[in-house]
C-alpha cells in the first residue's frame, strides 16, 4: 500500500524487453485442485531473496545508528565463514546500490522485482545452467544473487517459503468464496473492467514498509506473509485494495477533472483514500455476515480452518466477532491528515456505493465539499 505517491507506470519498452527474456514460468503455488479465481499466488525463491537482502541492507544501515541489530541478524547466526563472506558481500552490494531506492516507485526496483518473479523456477539467473534462465539483469546483481542464493536457501528460505505457503493456504478459501463477487462489484464501482487475466500476487517475507504494494503495467501485487496487517480476513481487504490500484484510473481522472473545472488544487491522495474506503466498505458486509466464525455460508468471510495456518491476528479475531474494522480505520490512516477525506467519502461517496447517486455526481460533490 503506497500511501503518498501516484501509481508508477513502468516504461513499456523496457518491460517488453524483459518480458521477451522471460521463460514464462508461472507456477501456481496454491495446492487446491481447481485454479483460484481473480488471483494467482506465488512464493518465489529469487524475489524473496531480493527482498530479504534489500530489507537487511536497509536495517543494517539503520543499525549502524544503533537500531534493529537483532532483526538484521535474525536467522543468520550460524553461517560458516564462507557463507558469512558471501552474505556480507551481497549485503554490501545492496546497501550501496539499492538500499536508498524505494521498492514501490523506483522503476529499476520494479523491473528487477518483475523479472525475478518471472524467473522464479530457474536455478540460476545467468543462464549458465539453462539458456532460457538468462534473466538479463545487470551482471553484478546476477552474480550477487547467485552467490547469496545457497546461503539463503540453507538458512532462511525454508522458513520464508513455509510462511508464504501457509498464508496462501489461509487466504485461498476466502478468495475462492468471495473473489469473483468482489471483483465484479469493484469493477462496477470504478466503472472499469476487472483485468481478464488473474492478477499475479507475489507472496514474500518482506514487502515494503507498508506490508503490501502494487506495481502497474503489468499489474502485480506483492504482499508480506508475515506482516500483522495482512492476516486473517483482513488479508482479503489488502488483496482487493492492492488490486484496485489497477482499475483506479477512471476515478482518479474524474477527481482531477472536477478539480480543474472548479479551479481547485487536486486534493493529495484523495483517490487513494477513496480506494481504502471503498474496499473496506465492500468487504465489511461480507465480514459482518459472519458473526459466528464457524459459519461458512456463501458470501461470508471466515478464516481458513487449516490447522497449519497461523492463528489470525488479534484484530482479525475481534473484527469477526464484533463487526469488521476496515484497514484505514484500523491503521489510523484517516487520523493522519485524511480526516476531511473520511467526511466527504462518508457523505458523498457512500450514497454512490449505496446506489442512490451516480458516479459523476458523487465525485463532483466530494470535490466541491473539500
Ligand atoms: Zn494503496
Amino acid at each position: 500500500m503506497r500511501l503518498f505517491a501516484p501509481p508508477t507506470r513502468v516504461a513499456a519498452c523496457l518491460s517488453l524487453f524483459l518480458f521477451l527474456l522471460s521463460p514464462q514460468a508461472h507456477a501456481q503455488d496454491e495446492s487446491q485442485p481447481a485454479p483460484l479465481p481473480v488471483f494467482e499466488f506465488h512464493s518465489g525463491f529469487w524475489l524473496n531473496l531480493h527482498h530479504t537482502l534489500y530489507r537487511q541492507a536497509r536495517l543494517q544501515r539503520s543499525s549502524s545508528a544503533g537500531a534493529n541489530a537483532v532483526a538484521v541478524s535474525a536467522g543468520m547466526n550460524n553461517l560458516t565463514p564462507a557463507e558469512a563472506r558471501a552474505w556480507n558481500s551481497a549485503l554490501a552490494f545492496y546497501t550501496k546500490t539499492y538500499a536508498d531506492k524505494d521498492l514501490t516507485v523506483s522503476l529499476e526496483m520494479i523491473l528487477i522485482k518483475n523479472q525475478l518473479g518471472d524467473f522464479e523456477t530457474c536455478g540460476d539467473l545467468s543462464g549458465t545452467k539453462k539458456k532460457t534462465c538468462d534473466a538479463g539483469l545487470p551482471a553484478q546483481l546476477t552474480q550477487t544473487l547467485e552467490s547469496a542464493a545457497p546461503v539463503y536457501r540453507t538458512h532462511l528460505w525454508p522458513e520464508h517459503d513455509r510462511a508464504n505457503r501457509r498464508w496462501i493456504s489461509a487466504v485461498a478459501p476466502l478468495v475462492r468464496r468471495n473473489g469473483l463477487d468482489l471483483s465484479h462489484r469493484l469493477a462496477e464501482i470504478y466503472q472499469t473492467p476487472w483485468p481478464r487475466e488473474r492478477i499475479r500476487v507475489d507472496v514474500t517475507s518482506f514487502a515494503s514498509s507498508t506490508g503490501a504494494y502494487t506495481t502497474l503495467d503489468p499489474l502485480r501485487v506483492t504482499v508480506s506473509a508475515v506482516d500483522a496487517r495482512n492476516q486473517g480476513a483482513e488479508a482479503l481487504e489488502v488483496l482487493f485494495h492492492e488490486a484496485s490500484h489497477g482499475i483506479a484510473d477512471v476515478v482518479q481522472d474524474a477527481i482531477f477533472r472536477e478539480c480543474r473545472q472548479r479551479d481547485k488544487p487536486i486534493p493529495r491522495d484523495l483517490w487513494h483514500a477513496l480506494l481504502f474506503y471503498t474496499t473496506g466498505e465492500v468487504i465489511r458486509p461480507l465480514a459482518a455476515n459472519n458473526q459466528n466464525p464457524s459459519a461458512t455460508s456463501p458470501g461470508s468471510i471466515s478464516p481458513d480452518n487449516n490447522p497449519s495456518s497461523p492463528a489470525p491476528a488479534a484484530s482479525s479475531a475481534s473484527s469477526l466477532s464484533s463487526g469488521y474494522v476496515p484497514y484505514a480505520v484500523r491503521e489510523g490512516l484517516y487520523r493522519r491528515g485524511w480526516e476531511n477525506y473520511l467526511r466527504v467519502l462518508t457523505q458523498y461517496w457512500q450514497p454512490y456505493l449505496d446506489g442512490r447517486v451516480d458516479f459523476s455526481d458523487a465525485v463532483a460533490h466530494m470535490v466541491s465539499a473539500l
